[in-house]
């Protein structure tokens, strides 16, 4: 099989996976994204396990019976952060070399290229494919709260982790990725006619704003900590001392050491009130840890960087600010890279693109990488 000559039955796949509304809220949306995968994984012989969800769609956990314990983990997601409608909105289209619709590089173009990659293995005769387990989860959009531990337990033993997040606009793969967490703060005061009684008021909002400013004292953007209160509700009526008032916060750091001293901080500022009378209730934690380039993630950069080579692609490598779940792997000690998915940008807005050149050429590279840490890891066995 030549991955290249495959492209228009790719991008035909891609075109009803991007069609289907899968936001991490919808449930069945991502479990028909599932369903549409399920008959190319069992094709070649992989064996599915649905990890059902209540509220959200099943994660997968998908295993060639041949090999009972993979070395190669593939992580990537299926949902999105798009509604239900987007689709019907703005469908899948192709203009002038790229592909337009929700989802269509974060990832829907990534989940046609696990398998189109898992495909051409197996087609050359080459068992790496067997060598590989994958994981699709429903929930990475909103922090990936119930596949985390399912992440975690299945890259227990792996030797390689590689998350399909797309691939930057310059091509880069991700070495590096900030931290982050997510906090809300909830003031309760006590509510009062601002006109008639106002002393006997005990306003949140003033409460909360003493604490937006304290949080945001506490960034230091030169060493990679953000702190950002995003979004605040509160307030009955414009003549009352607001009884309630919450704070949504957004927070991102360079370093573990950086995620627990600023953790620590922020339940220091909350800890007390500043306007007598009112009282502030915290919750939330730092949700992914920092993606360090540290020398596992490094060496095995410098493998993907070699197979690139020889298939004539430079690789490159930057960091990022976003999170994802190549967070877990890399804190766990596994060997980790991330954006190894197809070219593209503007992820998460109306703009997102795929470039579609990029399909095939990083399909064949994750097959060859795939190969070549399957290898390696046969060569570690043997010595
Ligand atoms: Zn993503």
């Amino acid at each position: 099989m030549n991955v290249q000559s495959k492209e228009k039955e790719m991008l035909a796949f891609l075109e009803r996976l991007v069609n289907i509304d899968s936001g991490s809220n919808n449930k069945a949306g991502v479990n028909e994204v599932g369903k549409e995968l399920i008959p190319y994984f069992e094709k070649i012989g992989y064996e599915i396990t649905k990890v059902k969800q209540d509220e959200a769609g099943d994660h997968l956990i998908i295993k060639h019976p041949a090999q009972k314990k993979a070395s190669i983990l593939i992580v990537a997601h299926m949902d999105t952060v798009f509604e239900e409608g987007t689709a019907k909105e703005r469908p899948f289209s192709i203009r002038e070399g790229r592909a337009y619709g929700p989802g269509v590089i974060d990832m829907k173009a990534s989940l046609v290229s696990v398998i189109y990659a898992l495909r051409y293995l197996k087609e050359i005769n080459s068992n790496a494919y067997q060598d590989v387990q994958v994981i699709l989860n429903s929930d990475e959009e909103v922090g990936s709260l119930t596949s985390r531990p399912i992440i975690e337990k299945e890259a227990y033993e792996k030797s390689y982790a590689l998350i399909m997040e797309p691939a930057r606009r310059d091509g880069s793969v991700v070495t590096e990725r900030r931290g982050s967490g997510r906090f809300t703060i909830e003031v309760h005061g006590k509510a009062a006619h601002s006109g008639i009684e106002p002393e006997k008021g005990r306003s949140a909002i003033e409460e909360l704003a003493h604490k937006i400013l304290k949080l945001h004292e506490l960034n230091d953007h030169e060493h990679g900590i953000s702190v950002n209160v995003g979004i605040i509700e509160g307030g009955d009526a414009v003549n009352t001392v607001s009884a309630m008032a919450i704070g949504h916060l957004d927070v991102r750091v360079a370093t573990l050491k950086q995620a627990e001293e600023v953790e620590h901080k922020i339940e220091e500022v909350c800890a007390s009130s500043d306007v007598t009378g009112t009282e502030i209730e915290l919750t939330g934690d730092m949700r992914r840890p920092p993606m360090l380039k540290n020398k596992k993630n490094e060496k095995l950069f410098h493998i993907v960087k070699k197979v690139g080579a020889e298939l004539g692609i430079e690789i490159k490598d930057t960091k990022t600010g976003g999170g994802s779940d190549a967070s877990f792997t890399s804190a766990m000690g596994i060997p980790t890279i991330d954006g190894l998915g197809p070219i593209g940008g503007n992820a998460h807005s109306d703009k997102e693109y795929l470039e579609i050149s990029s399909l095939t050429e990083r399909t064949l590279l994750l097959a060859k990488v795939i190969e070549r840490l399957a290898e390696e890891n046969n060569k570690v066995q043997q010595t």
